[in-house]
């Protein structure tokens, strides 16, 4: 199963995503780097320490809309966030992937998969679409 994926090149993938690069902007990353599933904002603030709230509110409001990161909210859940593929900008994201959380460990992983559906509806447009799956994650398995 592959996992919620990681910036190798912050520097790049900022300027990809027209963002400057500000040594906040980089901390917030690298905590997105460090775990493989998606992170809430509690988790960011504990490892930030010590920060800004409206620094730190502007740049996850920036990263979203950007396409750097992108918001999972689940039945119940406290909102969730997760890194982006490149393909996402600041028009849209485009997510071929599903959310999957777990029933044993709470975690939510975005996991790639090999075709994902095309869902087409009369007389609407989607523009976004989001899968999510619940059940036991590879890690509890094992
Ligand atoms: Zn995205
Ligand atoms: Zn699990
Ligand atoms: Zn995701």
């Amino acid at each position: 199963m592959q996992q919620c994926c990681k910036v190798k090149n912050m520097k790049n993938l900022l300027r990809l995503k027209k963002l400057n690069e500000t040594p906040f902007r980089k901390r917030v990353l690298d905590i997105f780097n460090k775990y493989p599933y998606a992170i809430s904002m509690g988790v960011i603030e504990k490892e930030l320490k010590d920060y800004n709230r409206i620094t730190l509110y502007r740049t996850m409001k920036a990263f979203v809309k950007n396409g750097l990161i992108h918001e999972i909210l689940m039945g119940g859940e406290e909102t969730k966030f997760a890194l982006c593929k490149e393909i996402c900008s600041n028009e849209a994201h485009q997510h071929q992937h599903i959310h999957f959380k777990c029933k044993q460990c709470n975690s939510v992983t975005c996991v790639e998969i090999a075709k994902f559906p095309v869902i087409s509806l009369p007389n609407y447009k989607i523009e976004e679409l989001e899968i999510q799956a619940t059940g036991v994650c590879a890690a509890c398995q094992s």
